[in-house]
């Protein structure tokens, strides 16, 4: 099929985008890379009356590394953030998620807060910030301000944003000695969204896990943050007793949703491997 007609803005600054999306209400939708929605346009299931490319505005894009933090542009692309040194250094965890992200085609033009602002439940980013413990930055007219990961993503394709605000940056803090990252997931094919994944975040010091964290994707309409599971692991080694333990608790929390392609038992399942595997990657 293809979309609906509809106007078309680039505006160059962001007060311009603000008075665009004040001025249209939602008949309006912004525009990044476009490789959510103009498949969405094309598929008919958005009707805008006009797009606000908002790939002209400056200063949305680039990574910069801070005393305490990591700063990643709403309009960084995908391939910039697999590419990136910093990323590699000094979030391992996002540098093995985004080689999971559909294609190299698409890498090329999606971007970091346009995969954020449409919270798909089984995306890596969502997962990634909240395991990271990320703030996303949000700014509309005149205002800005700053919401956990964690309390951004609030249902199926539902975040903390508020009609007329732009998703600007996500900000990741930089983790102390001894942590290690593991992003893993299970697709159909290589490229596909996850089945279930999981962003795993942990310091592991004179052979105990301490402060992990634990963000399942695909499992449910969110991304899951898998506390007695975390708790399960605290202070110990990651041996086959832990794991095990771990795993028992993760069925006690994790409330899985189906799919087209799973049922909730079976993306219980896959979950429970996924954690099997993290942590024993993790103390590899
Ligand atoms: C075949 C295929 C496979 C894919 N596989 C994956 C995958 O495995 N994992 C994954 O994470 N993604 C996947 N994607 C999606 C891809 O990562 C998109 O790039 C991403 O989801 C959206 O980024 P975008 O810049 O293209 O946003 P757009 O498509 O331009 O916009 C997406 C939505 O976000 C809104 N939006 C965009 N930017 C902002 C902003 N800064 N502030 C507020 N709202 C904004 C738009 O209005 C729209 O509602 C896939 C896409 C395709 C076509």
């Amino acid at each position: 099929m293809k979309a609906p007609s509809f106007s078309y803005i680039k505006p160059g600054s962001l007060n311009d985008v603000f008075a665009l999306l004040e001025r249209h209400g939602d008949r309006a939708r912004v525009l990044a890379g476009g490789q959510s929605l103009l498949a969405s346009l094309n598929l008919r299931l958005s009707t805008p009356e006009l797009l606000v490319d908002i790939t002209g505005v400056p200063d949305l894009a680039g990574i910069t590394v801070s005393g305490k933090s990591v700063r990643i542009g709403a309009l960084t692309t995908h391939r910039q953030i697999e590419r990136s040194p910093d990323i590699a250094q000094h979030l391992p965890l996002l540098a093995q998620a985004v080689r999971h992200v559909a294609h190299v085609a698409i890498r090329n033009v999606g971007t970091f807060g346009g995969s954020i602002a449409l919270a798909d439940p089984a995306a890596e980013y969502p997962a990634c910030a909240v395991a990271l413990e990320a703030t996303i930055v949000l700014a509309g007219r005149g205002a800005e301000r700053r919401v956990k990961a964690r309390e951004f993503f609030r249902g199926l394709y539902e975040t903390a944003l508020r009609p007329g605000e732009l998703v600007i940056a996500g900000e990741f803090p930089l983790s102390g000695d001894g942590y290690r990252s593991v992003f893993l997931e299970l697709a159909r094919r290589r490229g596909d969204y996850a089945i279930v994944g999981l962003a795993a975040h942990a310091r592991l010091s004179g052979g105990r896990i301490s402060d992990a964290r634990l963000a399942f994707l695909g499992a449910a309409s969110t991304p899951v943050l898998a506390l007695r599971a975390a708790a399960a692991l605290e202070g110990r080694p990651p041996d086959a007793q832990t794991i095990a333990a771990a795993q028992a608790a993760l069925g006690n929390e994790l409330e899985t949703s189906a799919d087209l392609y799973c049922s909730r038992a079976t993306k219980l399942h896959l979950a429970r491997v996924l954690l099997g595997r993290a942590l024993g990657a993790l103390s590899a």
